[in-house]
C-alpha cells in the first residue's frame, strides 16, 4: 500500500557516479530531481565498493578526450584525498600519484573522501537526495511509459512521479522493473579490501593514511552462472573465502594479526557487469574508432592508448522503455566493449548526457528517445564536450 507520494520532473534511480552525474546535469538545468540510493552512501561502486583509481580522461597520446562533469567529479575525488596528478595534467613536481600508469590524466583517491565531497556538490545543485532507499518498482503506462516508481525506506512505501527516469543502478534494475529487456555476461569476482599491512600491497595510499589496499584478483575465477540473488551471494561468499585464505597464508608465513588484518570490505558485490539495458544501439567489441552519427561523446580506452570510442546516444536509450534513459555500466555495450565502458569517467560521462538529455526532454515536453541529438550535442558542448575523433587535436584519422 501506497503511504506517499512525491512528484519531480526526473527521477535518477541509483547514486553511483553515473547517478551522481545525471542528478547534478539535471539539477543544474533547473529540473527539480530526485537521487535515489538503495546504500546509506552515495558514489556506489567507486566509494563503497572500495575502487579508488578514477580511470583516464585521455587516450594515452597527451590528448584529453572526456569533458564535463566526468573532469568535476575527477578533481573532486582529490578534494579530501592525499594523491595528486601527474604532471602532465597539472600536478605538481614531487606531488603523490600512488599507482599511476605514466602520463594519463587519471587518479586515486579515498572512497570516503570522494563520497563527502559529491554530497558537496549535490546540495549546492539542489538535488533531493534519499538515501537509504531502494527502488523496487515502476509502473508503466499501456505504451510502455513509465509513470511512477515505487520505493521502500523508513518512512514506508512511496510513489514518485516525474516526467523521465534515469536507471542508474549499475544492474538495469529500473528497466527491468519496467519490463525492459536486459542482458548480463561472464564476470570474474575480485574482493578489494582496504587492510592495515606491514606487508606489500597492490596499490598503496601510505604513507598519507597509514593504510593499504590490498587487492586480490583472480581472473581465472570467471563466474559464468546466469546472475541471480542466490548465485551473487555464492560468488560474494567465495571472495570472503578467499580473504580467510589470503590472511591464513600469510600468517602461517609469519605476518602477525596486530599488524595485519582487514579493516574494511566492500559494501557492494564485486561484479563488473551484473546487467545492462538492450538500447536502441549496442556498442560492440572493435567499434573504437567508429563514427556514430549520434555520438554524444568520446572515451578513451583505459587498458590501451591511442583507442578512443565514440558513444552513441542509442546505447542510452531503451529499446522498449519509455520515459526511462539508462547511464553508467548499465548503459548498452556489450563483451570487450562493457569492459571498456564499464568504469568511473565513462560513468560519469553518460551520466551528465543523461541528465542533460532528461532536462531537455522534459521541457520539449518529448520522450528522450525522440529527443534532437543536435540539441543535445549544442548543450554539451557548453561544458566542453567533443562528439566526433576528427575534433580531437593533431589525430590521425
Ligand atoms: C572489482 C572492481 C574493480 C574496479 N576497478 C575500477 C577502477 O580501477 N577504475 C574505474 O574507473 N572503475 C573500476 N571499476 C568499475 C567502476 O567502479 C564501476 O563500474 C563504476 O563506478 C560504475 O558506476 P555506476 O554509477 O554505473 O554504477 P554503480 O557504482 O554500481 O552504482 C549504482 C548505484 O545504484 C544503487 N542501486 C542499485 N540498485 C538500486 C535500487 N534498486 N534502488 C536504489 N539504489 C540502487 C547502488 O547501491 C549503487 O550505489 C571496478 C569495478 C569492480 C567491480
Amino acid at each position: 500500500m501506497i503511504q506517499y507520494k512525491k512528484q519531480y520532473d526526473i527521477v535518477v534511480a541509483g547514486a553511483g557516479v553515473a547517478g551522481v552525474a545525471a542528478a547534478l546535469a539535471a539539477a543544474r538545468h533547473g529540473k527539480k530531481v530526485a537521487l535515489l540510493e538503495k546504500q546509506c552512501v552515495i558514489g556506489g561502486l567507486a566509494t563503497s565498493g572500495l575502487v579508488f583509481i578514477y580511470l583516464p580522461l585521455c587516450d594515452g597520446m597527451g590528448r584529453q578526450c572526456t569533458f564535463g562533469i566526468a573532469e568535476e567529479l575527477l578533481k573532486l575525488s582529490m578534494k579530501y584525498s592525499p594523491c595528486d596528478l601527474p604532471v602532465a595534467w597539472g600536478g605538481p613536481e614531487g606531488g603523490f600519484t600512488g599507482f599511476n600508469a605514466g602520463n594519463r590524466y587519471q587518479v586515486i583517491f579515498s572512497p570516503a573522501g570522494f563520497t563527502i565531497a559529491m554530497d558537496g556538490a549535490l546540495q549546492e545543485a539542489g538535488v533531493d537526495l534519499w538515501l537509504d532507499t531502494l527502488v523496487c518498482a515502476a509502473n508503466t503506462n499501456g505504451d510502455g511509459a513509465i509513470e511512477s516508481i515505487e520505493v521502500e525506506n523508513l518512512s514506508g512505501r512511496g510513489q514518485l512521479s516525474a516526467q523521465c527516469f534515469i536507471d542508474t543502478t549499475g544492474t538495469a534494475a529500473l528497466a527491468r522493473q519496467a519490463g525492459g529487456a536486459v542482458e548480463t555476461m561472464n564476470n570474474c569476482h575480485s574482493p578489494w579490501i582496504i587492510e592495515k599491512s606491514a606487508g606489500k600491497t597492490a596499490y598503496s595510499l601510505e604513507p598519507h593514511l597509514g593504510i593499504k589496499y590490498f587487492r586480490l584478483c583472480n581472473n581465472d575465477n570467471v563466474v559464468s552462472d546466469v546472475l541471480d540473488a542466490k548465485t551473487q551471494t555464492k560468488y560474494l561468499r567465495l571472495t570472503w573465502e578467499e580473504s580467510r585464505q589470503f590472511y591464513d597464508e600469510a600468517y602461517a608465513n609469519g605476518d602477525d594479526r596486530h599488524t595485519h588484518y582487514p579493516i574494511v570490505l566492500p559494501g557492494m558485490s564485486q561484479l563488473r557487469k551484473v546487467g545492462r539495458i538492450v538500447g536502441k544501439t549496442t556498442l560492440h567489441d572493435g567499434e573504437n574508432g567508429k563514427h556514430f552519427d549520434d555520438s554524444i561523446g568520446l572515451y578513451a580506452d583505459w587498458r590501451r592508448s591511442d583507442s578512443v570510442w565514440e558513444t552513441p546516444y542509442g546505447t542510452l536509450v531503451p529499446e522498449k522503455v519509455r520515459h526511462l534513459l539508462a547511464a553508467g555500466r548499465c548503459m548498452s555495450t556489450e563483451n570487450d566493449a562493457w569492459e571498456y565502458f564499464r568504469v568511473i569517467p565513462s560513468a560519469a560521462m553518460t551520466g551528465e548526457v543523461a541528465g542533460t538529455a532528461a532536462a531537455l526532454s522534459v521541457e520539449a515536453k518529448c520522450d528522450p528517445a525522440d529527443l534532437d541529438v543536435e540539441l543535445l550535442r549544442n548543450e554539451l558542448r557548453k561544458n566542453g564536450f567533443l562528439f566526433h575523433l576528427e575534433e580531437l587535436p593533431g589525430r590521425r584519422q
